[in-house]
């Protein structure tokens, strides 16, 4: 006789989804982003002229793939916290100056990881929310379509290619 059931593949998928990381930022992503379906439809979204419009298919794997990315950030985030409130602890008596200074030097790098982190986990959120709002692929200089293809290889992409290179010249 077989162990496993045919009903045992749609038992606990997500219990494990609530109670992560309490910071700020992913509470709230909690009412923003995740688990809402989009308001405007994929086909509605803008394309370059040579593009074909967005599938459902298609916008739903970028959307996997920054919320994806937004997990881990947030996991990344919660481990850099957890770092620098343990090199807080234990600094202090005891420690000559070399030791303070690479305590100091991790610390500091810590907290530039950590910065990084939510400043990508922001514009993950915010590409989420560009779909959500149905303005999603476009440039936020210009105004035109920033392109599918360049979207699909870059997500959080704001820019269009031509503007994008126009603000690293600066
Ligand atoms: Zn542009």
């Amino acid at each position: 006789m077989p162990a496993v059931p045919a009903e045992q593949t749609s038992a606990a998928t997500s219990a494990t989804e609530k109670g992560r990381a309490s910071s700020a930022v992913s509470k709230r992503r909690g009412t923003a982003a995740r688990g809402r379906r989009p308001a405007a439809s994929a086909a509605e979204l803008p394309v370059r002229g040579d593009e074909e419009r967005w599938t459902e298919a298609e916008l739903a794997e970028v959307r996997t793939r920054l919320e994806a990315e937004m997990t881990a950030l947030e996991a990344e985030i919660a481990a850099a916290e957890t770092a620098i409130a343990q090199g807080d602890v234990s600094e202090g008596a005891g420690d000559d100056q070399a030791d303070t200074g690479a305590k100091t030097y991790a610390r500091e790098h810590e907290m530039a990881l950590t910065h990084n982190f939510r400043d990508l986990l922001i514009q993950n959120e915010r590409a989420i929310e560009r779909m959500d709002a149905g303005t999603y692929g476009i440039c936020e200089s210009c105004g035109k379509p920033i392109g599918k293809a360049r979207l699909q290889a870059f997500p959080r992409a704001t820019l269009c290619v031509p503007c994008k290179t126009r603000e690293e010249r600066r």
